[in-house]
């Protein structure tokens, strides 16, 4: 078996090690045996998107988000078209701000997003800086996602997210709700090693690829002990008590 991983604007989008989430899908298939073949996509090096299997959009500075944003544009409907064919997507903050209507910046520049899901957001002063919990929506085991948030940006939507806010802010701070979840596209405001800290969703995001093209519908269970270990501590240090 092989899938092919679209790394999008590696140059361009990568805050806090956001790519390091590429890395650990890598190698977590590779523990699985399956082969993954990690393909770049960018400005000047565009490459055919319908081979992708997993897309993967990190986080940008307000600078790197408005260059991809209109390169992005011609892309738009097929991007549309992929998600509807249950192709798996991963954007993170910057990434998952990009697939709503627009972005606005702190001086109230419009960025014009892919318009894809109803959604936009806002740069408000005070940015959301810190460690986060929150419930899974997706019915994962442990229920938990744990990560890091710094974004400016608050979003508000009906759609279903992809955690309820246990600790820290999410997508804006005031409703509770962290990213969205649309068939197999997630949207998150959780950077850095999102999927090292929660093996439970890397392989969720590898098992919809893998069922997609090959109706695979159970992944081997790896030895995750230092995953999950680190993904206690985050518990352990962050929860409300
Ligand atoms: N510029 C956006 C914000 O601050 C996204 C930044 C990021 O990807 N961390 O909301």
């Amino acid at each position: 078996m092989e899938i092919n991983i679209f790394q999008m604007y590696p140059d361009l989008l990568n805050l806090y090690g956001d790519l390091g989430n590429v890395t650990c899908l890598k190698k977590r298939c590779e523990w699985l045996g399956i082969q993954a073949n990690i393909v770049n996509f960018s400005i000047n090096q565009e490459v055919s998107l319908q081979e992708g299997d997993i897309f993967f959009i990190g986080g940008g500075s307000d600078r790197g988000q408005s260059l991809i944003y209109s390169h992005l544009q011609k892309y738009k409907k097929q991007l549309e078209e992929l998600i509807d064919e249950n192709k798996v997507f991963l954007a993170i903050c910057g990434g998952y701000q990009l697939l709503g209507n627009k972005y606005i910046d702190a001086e109230g520049n419009e960025m014009p997003g892919l318009e894809i899901f109803d959604y936009e957001t806002k740069s408000e002063e005070g940015r959301l800086i810190g460690n986060i919990i929150t419930e899974n929506t997706l019915g994962l085991k442990p229920d938990t996602l744990v990560g890091f948030e710094n974004h400016g940006g608050r979003t508000y939507h009906d759609l279903q997210p992809l955690g309820k806010v246990i600790s820290g802010y999410g997508n804006n701070g005031k409703d509770e709700k962290e990213g969205m979840v649309y068939k197999n596209c997630i949207g998150t405001y959780l950077h850095g090693p999102l999927l090292p800290k929660n093996p439970h969703l890397a392989d969720y995001l590898i098992l919809k690829a893998l069922e997609r093209k090959y109706e695979i519908k159970s992944l081997d269970k790896l030895d995750d002990k230092i995953e999950y270990s680190a993904h206690e501590k985050v518990i352990k240090l962050y929860s409300p008590r």
